[in-house]
């Protein structure tokens, strides 16, 4: 049995990640969804809302789990007993980032490998960050995001005076 890892901030899910989720979620026994909350960083949603949205966004993956940590992702793997971690590749610029971190996380824990998911082309431009600022100036998104990210969203960026929300 192995148990796979799919680390992030999910803030929010897009669908991307829920693409990467059902890949890992059809290859690997066991897919335990992390969501990051690193105290240093200041997000848009609450770890419980991201959590949530996370949840609800993978509720139709029997074998996927998802859980909020904090602190180094190698600590929690051993303790979810995982040991394969996978990130979603969107373009060339995401390598550099992800090889960095591939190396770091091997050199703290040599027992865990990690997987990359090469994403789909009309995922590629996808990324919670560019959803958001979308949505903020009006833009359609309901083809981006699970529809509780949507509405979330919507509860929580009422449209801007003048701009009609899509
Ligand atoms: P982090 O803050 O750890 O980068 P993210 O939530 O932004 O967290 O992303 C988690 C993982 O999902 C990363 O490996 C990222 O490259 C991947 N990912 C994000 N958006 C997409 C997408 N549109 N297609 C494929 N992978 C994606």
């Amino acid at each position: 049995m192995i148990r796979a890892m799919y680390p992030g901030s999910f803030d929010p899910i897009t669908n991307g990640h829920i693409y990467i989720a059902e890949r890992a979620a059809a290859i690997f026994d066991d897919l335990t969804v992390g969501v990051l909350n690193n105290s240093q960083k200041k997000y848009t949603f609450s770890k419980e809302e991201r959590e949530t949205m996370t949840r609800e966004a993978l509720s139709h993956l029997p074998n996927v789990r998802v859980k909020h940590f904090e602190g180094l992702l190698v600590d929690f793997m051993r303790a979810e007993k995982c040991r394969v971690i996978i990130r979603g590749l969107r373009a060339l610029s995401d390598f550099e980032y992800e090889f960095q971190l591939a190396l770091m996380n091997r050199q703290l824990a040599p027992e865990i490998e990690t997987f990359f998911i090469v994403t789909e082309a009309r995922y590629s431009y996808l990324s919670s960050r560019a959803v958001k600022e979308v949505f903020h100036f009006g833009g359609a998104i309901h083809d981006m995001v699970p529809p509780g990210v949507f509405r979330r969203l919507r509860e929580r960026f009422p449209p801007l005076p003048g701009l009609r929300q899509a």
